[in-house]
């Protein structure tokens, strides 16, 4: 399997950059250069804009059936070719092929149901006061959108906003991640192959601080939606607001996970060990601090133990490998620092805690148990494979422990009792909470965080709803 050479897509053609410049690619499985990206400066961002306000003219003028069917297409393409897609974002990002194909299978789900609620956008008719006056409330695309994506899912990451802004009818520019760009350029190929009219949709990757400065204020540009961490958030949101664009912002969460007396901790520990190691611990809705009550405190700490050994760390290229590396030396080194400053506090390493080898971004499944609330780890996201595991008492000392953080994006909690289970959900701050399962991001259900994990949703009609815009008609006869 060979690794391309990444390139802009503009108004409907596939080329370089206007200077040619690129940045090299590195497999993080073995920190070779395995291909390049394509730089875009000023011109080919210039470009790509004027591309997107004709685009958006003419796509907004499709009907939603016939956007839909075009959308549905680009899905198909997608399943078709996802076997030769995943080796790529293996290959980029370190995930395992698994992971890699159920990521870009699951990338033409979404797309599918975007499409379908395109044809549902439905307005409103309002009653009016008098006779012959028509009240309507009518959504109508938001216009040009610049989207910006991170590298720890390089589809799906792109395939939520891009599918709500074509349903809407809105044009988008998406600047994928430079370190991860193959994998999101296949995904747009598959909407440009579809038939996708040239300009609708234009891919750019280059210095990420020097796009985003360029593009959200520039007036063609109408909405942003952003995914990435607290800090680049913020600076975009304010950027955003100093020229009054919308902005949807999905930035980072540290998950609680609440594991009352009453729960089954066996089931409890495996789903949640699944859900931890998953993309090797860089998901934004990562189970991360783990507060178990004290009668089950030892049975959950010694069955999520068991599970995190059981996972085979290796290249994701590797069938045998369930967890692959991390996708960039970052990562290793903030896990690697973390486990240090919580031990130094008086944490216990229950297992892993290490680098593995020294070729490979690859670390191992750790759990660390007993954190003091002063390590690093507690408030700092980990964004990698370490699970903190502290006990709790009483219900109200998880609550607070759980809302103790500026974040609010996922949560868990386990218990058998409907009463546990109704108080808890109703207790935590966070956009989303999932009783005795992992059952977060489907593309019908919504998707987002609350306080520093950001706002506005990527999932269900609520994302739909980020690429509208309402208009008020009233109209009597003549
Ligand atoms: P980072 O904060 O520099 O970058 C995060 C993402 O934002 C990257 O995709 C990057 O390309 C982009 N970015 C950075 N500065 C930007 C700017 N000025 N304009 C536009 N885009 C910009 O750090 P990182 O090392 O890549 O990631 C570290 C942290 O980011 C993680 O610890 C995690 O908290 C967060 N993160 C969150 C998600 C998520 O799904 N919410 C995904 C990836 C990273």
């Amino acid at each position: 399997m060979t690794y391309p050479n990444v390139q802009l897509h503009i108004d409907g053609k596939w080329r370089a950059s206007a200077s040619g410049k690129t940045i090299p690619v590195l497999n993080p499985a073995t920190e070779e250069t395995v291909g390049t990206v394509a730089h875009a400066g000023k011109a080919d961002l210039d470009e790509a804009l004027a591309a997107a306000d004709k685009g958006f003219k003419v796509w907004r003028a499709v009907a939603p059936f016939e956007r839909a069917k075009i959308m549905r297409k680009a899905a198909e393409i997608l399943r078709e070719r996802a076997d030769a897609i995943a080796p790529l974002m293996t290959m980029e990002q370190g995930k395992t092929l698994v992971e890699s194909k159920g990521e870009t299978l699951a990338a033409a789900d979404i797309i599918d149901w975007f499409a379908e609620e395109g044809k549902r956008a439905y307005g409103r008719v309002i009653p009016a006061r008098g006779p012959g006056i028509y009240q309507l409330a009518i959504k109508e695309p938001v216009g040009p959108v610049a989207a910006f994506t991170p590298w720890n899912f390089p589809i799906n990451q792109v395939v939520r906003k891009l599918s709500a802004a074509l349903a809407a009818g809105c044009s988008i520019i998406v600047k994928a991640p430079e370190e991860t760009p193959a994998s999101p350029a296949e995904l747009i190929r598959a909407f440009v192959d579809a038939g996708v009219p040239a300009g609708v949709v234009d891919l750019v990757y280059g210095v990420p601080s020097e796009i985003s400065e360029y593009l959200i204020p520039h007036p063609i540009i109408r909405k942003i939606s952003f995914t990435g961490s607290t800090n680049v958030g913020k600076q975009l949101s304010a950027l955003a607001g100093l020229h009054m664009k919308r902005a949807t912002m999905e930035l980072g969460g540290h998950a609680p996970v609440i594991v009352f007396d009453d729960a089954d901790v066996d089931s409890a520990a495996k789903i949640m060990s699944a859900a931890k190691y998953r993309n090797a611990g860089q998901v934004c809705i990562s189970p991360t601090r783990f507060l178990v009550q004290e009668g089950v405190y030892d049975r959950f700490v010694e069955q999520f133990v068991a599970n995190a050994k059981k996972v085979t760390v290796g290249n994701g290229l590797d069938k045998d490998s369930r967890m692959g590396s991390l996708a960039n030396p970052r990562r290793v080194n903030a896990i690697e620092e973390m486990v240090q400053d919580a031990v130094s506090k008086g944490a216990k390493v229950a297992t892993g805690g290490s680098r593995i080898g020294n070729k490979g971004y690859f670390f191992e499944p750790t759990v660390v148990t007993d954190v003091p609330n002063n390590a690093r780890a507690m408030s700092e996201e980990p964004f990698g494979p370490l699970a903190l595991i502290s006990p709790f008492q009483k219900f109200d000392d998880a609550a607070q422990e759980a809302n103790r953080l500026p974040f609010g994006l996922a949560s868990y909690a386990f218990t058998r009792s409907a009463k546990t289970a109704t108080a808890i959900g109703a207790a935590i701050e966070s956009g989303m909470v999932s009783i005795n399962s992992f059952g977060l991001a489907l593309p019908e259900t919504p998707f987002g965080g609350i306080k520093d994990s950001g706002y506005g949703s990527e999932g269900g009609t609520e994302a739909m709803d980020a690429y509208f815009n309402t208009k008020f008609i009233t109209q009597t006869g003549v």
